[in-house]
């Protein structure tokens, strides 16, 4: 499909979503904008059927029957990755009836505007005042056209501003949706995804990938000594240090609890060690120390388990392996890094 018909799509499928709300909705808010969008765009079969349900058994819905289609059918935390990608897809078709309304606005007063300079550059030409008087009069025609558009001017500005807190609004469902909120690393599921593309590419592309996983040591006896919420602030630390060792193109994430994962594409086992290492040293030369009284609570350490990816693994294979090296580095006595070529050279994709 071309650009155009792409808009011209996108723009219809927002404006049947406006008449929809109109018609049948108690609030133009963003959730009643996404289910009826959602529905519009035919995306969810399944929304649209129980929506139609719901009109068959009376003509307006009420909020609570956009939140429990909303819950049900576009909730991210039901179906993650299909509320992604919708809001993703939403998002775009956002900007091209954007793009279309300021294109349609600035159109009009562009043409008042040129045929205004038209008039004196005029000045001075045979025949001026035939020429002026005829200018004038398209000026003045311009000028009423401008007037008569001027109401869907400002509809379409009004339109502009919702679908502008629209986007905002989505656009933080999305981040908040991939993000711990603890930490604000990536959470499990963006770990997840994220996991899954990056294998992918690893096996077209040849590219390296490596993986770790990250695991606070003897943090049970630190919660239990200082408290769940110093664990917590420290838990915040950790990620920082991990966050500040990696690339922006690395995912770090929290994969639950007090363990991480890194993502570190396009690299070397070796180079995964060299990062590994870092991040260890980091978090071990942390001292401590209470925000709120100033007290020391010593240090904490991580191990931290490392595998790349080989010909054939899947994104849970890798996971499995960075996580028996995690395993190993905690058997062998904490505060240390493990490689899976030193585990098992044969799979070693040291560059
Ligand atoms: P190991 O060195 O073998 O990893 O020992 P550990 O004590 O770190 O491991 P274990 O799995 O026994 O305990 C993990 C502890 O992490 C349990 C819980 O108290 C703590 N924990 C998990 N999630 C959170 C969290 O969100 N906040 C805080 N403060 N603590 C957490
Ligand atoms: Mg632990
Ligand atoms: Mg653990």
């Amino acid at each position: 499909m071309s650009r155009t018909s792409d808009q011209e799509l996108s723009l219809r499928r927002a404006e049947d979503t406006l008449a929809l709300l109109k018609s049948h909705g108690p609030s133009g808010g963003p959730r009643s904008f996404e289910v009826w969008y959602t529905h519009v765009s035919g995306q969810n079969p399944a929304l649209s059927k129980a929506l139609n349900e719901m009109l068959a058994r009376g003509s307006e819905l009420t909020l609570a029957q956009i939140e429990q289609l909303w819950d049900q059918y576009i909730s991210p935390s039901r179906f993650a990755s299909h509320a992604e990608k919708t809001s993703l897809g939403v998002l775009n078709e956002i900007d091209s009836v954007m793009e279309m309304i300021d294109l349609a606005m600035g159109s009009t007063s562009q043409y008042s505007r040129s045929l205004e300079s038209l008039t004196s550059d005029l000045d001075g030409v045979v025949d001026r005042n035939r020429l002026r008087d005829v200018i004038t009069r398209l000026v003045r025609a311009t000028k009423e056209t401008v007037a008569t558009n001027q109401t869907l001017e400002a509809r379409l500005q009004e339109t502009r501003g919702e679908i502008q807190d629209l986007r905002e609004t989505l656009e933080s469902i999305r981040t908040e949706s991939l993000t711990d909120p603890l930490t604000t690393l990536a959470n499990r599921k963006h770990l997840d995804n994220m996991l899954l593309s990056a294998v992918d590419h690893a096996a077209l592309s040849g590219e390296p990938l490596t993986l770790m996983m990250i695991d606070v040591d003897h943090f049970k006896q630190f919660n239990d000594t200082w408290g769940h919420l110093t664990g917590d602030q420290v838990l915040r630390l950790v990620a920082m240090s991990i966050k500040g060792a990696v690339r922006p193109t690395d995912t770090a994430a929290r994969f639950g609890g007090e363990e991480f994962a890194v993502i570190l594409p396009a690299s070397s086992l070796k180079s995964g060690l060299l990062v590994a290492e870092r991040i260890r040293q980091t978090v071990m030369g942390r001292e401590l120390v209470k925000r709120s009284s100033g007290e020391a609570l010593g240090r904490l350490t991580v191990s931290i388990g490392i595998a790349s990816y080989t010909r054939g693994d899947t994104a849970a294979m890798l996971v499995e392996r960075a996580d028996k090296c995690l395993l190993e580095a905690k058997r062998s006595g904490r505060n240390r890094c493990i490689a899976d070529g030193e585990l098992n050279p044969e799979l070693s994709h040291v560059a």
